[in-house]
């Protein structure tokens, strides 16, 4: 599993979405070394099933705030 940002190793992890109240917030995922950029199994089946990004989720990294300049 390489990245997709940097091609950089990507780990296995736990990955656990507190926002996601539908279902176990705990899932598995893979996160990259390099940059941190964090994929999980959902977003993955995501893609498979709907050639349409609808959702960049690993566009943005999840765990860390958001800095936007005024
Ligand atoms: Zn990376």
């Amino acid at each position: 599993m390489t990245c997709e940002r940097c091609h950089g190793l990507m780990v296995s992890e736990q990955i656990c979405d507190l926002q996601e109240t539908n279902s176990d917030p705990c899932t598995n995922g893979y996160r990259c070394l390099l940059c941190g950029n964090v994929v999980d199994t959902t977003i993955l089946a995501n893609r498979r099933r709907s050639s349409e990004s609808v959702e960049p989720r690993t566009a943005s990294s999840p765990r860390l705030p958001r800095l936007v300049a005024a």
